[in-house]
């Protein structure tokens, strides 16, 4: 935990724009990055479970790739404003492709930690394709990343079959160590078709780039 601890510390310093803590009701903390303010947005749970380690050094990646490679590892930006429904249809393959090049960071920050999590998480992955109930196309973007991290770092075999091998086999066509803000945009639109016909494109601006969503 010492441990944990010293490196949160480390990774906080790394980052230039400074980090604002703010409590809200909700029960995970959440960071946000501000492009235009030049700030990360630290949410703290006001009650409830104290936030793992762990967690605040996932999101910790999601700041550090906001400022220091693209404002969209942190936070997404769209222009015109899209229906809701889009948005939300968007919302699943982008948080997969975030979190398959933010995976890198972790395993290179917390290599013992991250490895067991994921690890673990293989584990229940089994378990559930070994079960009856159906799964969501939520279920399989986040089993397939678990999958695709096992099968990267060489952590654990697992045998995926179906949408879940599709998914995997997308995730280990991008290096997760080589985020770019153009290779997030390829690899959430080639997760998207799984669950929608919403894709996205750049497009750069004076000031923050924006995402516009499209129909395939
Ligand atoms: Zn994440």
């Amino acid at each position: 935990m010492a441990n944990l601890d010293k490196i949160k510390k480390r990774i906080l310093s790394s980052l230039k724009w400074p980090a604002e803590y703010v409590r809200h009701d909700k029960p995970q903390l959440s960071i946000t990055s501000d492009p235009l303010a030049k700030k990360h947005i630290i949410r703290v749970p006001t009650a409830g479970t104290p936030v793992k380690e762990m967690d605040f050094i996932h999101e910790l990646t999601h700041a550090w790739l906001g400022e220091k490679v693209h404002p969209f590892f942190s936070i997404l930006s769209f222009r015109p404003k899209p229906p809701e429904a889009n948005l939300r249809a968007i919302v699943a393959p982008y948080l997969t492709a975030r979190d398959w090049f933010a995976g890198a960071l972790l395993i290179a920050w917390c290599p013992k930690e991250h490895s067991a999590d994921i690890v673990r998480e293989v584990g229940n992955v089994v378990k559930r394709l070994e079960g009856k109930g159906p799964l969501s196309g939520k279920d399989i973007y986040a089993m397939s990343l678990v999958a695709a991290q096992a099968i990267n770092w060489r952590l654990k075999n697992i045998e995926a079959r179906g949408d879940l091998k599709t998914i995997v086999d997308i995730l280990l066509k991008f290096r997760p160590e080589q985020p770019t803000i153009s290779k997030l945009t390829a690899l959430t639109n080639q997760l998207a078709p799984l669950t929608t016909r919403c894709r996205v494109r750049l497009h750069p601006d004076s000031n923050v780039d924006t995402w516009e969503i499209y129909q395939a």
